[in-house]
């Protein structure tokens, strides 16, 4: 089992994405328990402030250390007591600051997290976090990509989605996640189903064919035909390490 805190200030955001399909299944499982817990609730004054004015100038507002470090130390509190009385692993968790600052988010990280027991995720909003958040908790700086979303919410549902898939019993065909785009470099070959002849564009024979070595000679040639298209820098990458 592993474990997955979301620390945010819209917990509700999260509702319907983890309510269905593969992460829903995974949690009747028992594969993964995801816990959310809203960084406002650990604000001190009446006004439940999170955010203040940057220091130096400049337009929007900035997470404020207290309430986010606040809200993380009693999320690890909880997190290690749980693992304690489980006899889990007590390695400490994976502690994931969500910023288009960070390196990206791949299949590789995202595999890496799958073995991980413990994973924190926190979420900003604003202009972001304040950097003594990052160098506090000791976090590393994850983005889902190069662009800028108004908060980390998505790109937590974006991370816990793709570990979720990878964890062992996620998916009904162990198989399927294997065979997935990244998984071994490239990108995935062209998925064909019912019908055979679907307004005069037909399925290539040879996935009629029955001829499994044949089948898997077309599907490696694709995938590299489409990597090459798509993705060269992909393409180059898995060239080179041939
Ligand atoms: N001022 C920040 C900057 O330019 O780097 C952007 C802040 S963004 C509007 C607000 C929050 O959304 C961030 O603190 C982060 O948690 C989240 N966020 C936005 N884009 C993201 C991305 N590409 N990857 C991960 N998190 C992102």
């Amino acid at each position: 089992m592993i474990r997955i805190d979301v620390l945010t200030l819209f917990t509700e955001m999260f509702d319907s994405p983890l309510a269905f399909s593969i992460i829903k299944r995974a949690k009747q499982n028992g594969l993964v328990e995801i816990v959310l817990s809203n960084i406002r609730d650990f604000a001190k004054d009446s006004y439940k402030k999170v955010d203040d004015k940057s220091y130096g100038g400049g337009a929007g507002m900035v997470m404020m250390c207290q309430p986010v470090l606040d809200c993380l130390e009693y999320v690890q509190k909880s997190t290690f007591a749980k693992a304690t009385a489980d006899k889990q692993d007590s390695r400490p968790a994976r502690i994931i600051l969500l910023t288009p600052q960070g390196k990206k988010f791949d299949q590789r990280l995202a595999k890496e997290l799958a073995a991980e027991q413990r994973i924190i995720l926190i979420a900003g909003h604003y202009e972001g976090f304040d950097e003594r958040i990052r160098i506090s908790a000791g976090a590393e700086e994850v983005s889902i990509g190069d662009y800028v979303l108004s908060g980390g919410e998505l790109p937590a549902m974006v991370i816990i989605d793709a570990v979720v898939r990878l964890l062992p019993g996620a998916l009904g065909d162990e198989d399927s996640a294997a065979n997935d785009s990244f998984s071994d470099g490239l990108l995935e070959y062209p998925q064909y189903t019912r019908p055979e002849d679907f307004n005069g564009l037909k399925v290539p024979d040879v996935l009629l064919s029955g001829n499994h070595k044949e089948i898997e000679k077309w599907r490696k040639q694709q995938a590299l035909e489409k990597t090459k298209k798509n993705r060269p820098d992909l393409f180059n990458k898995s060239k080179n390490s041939d």
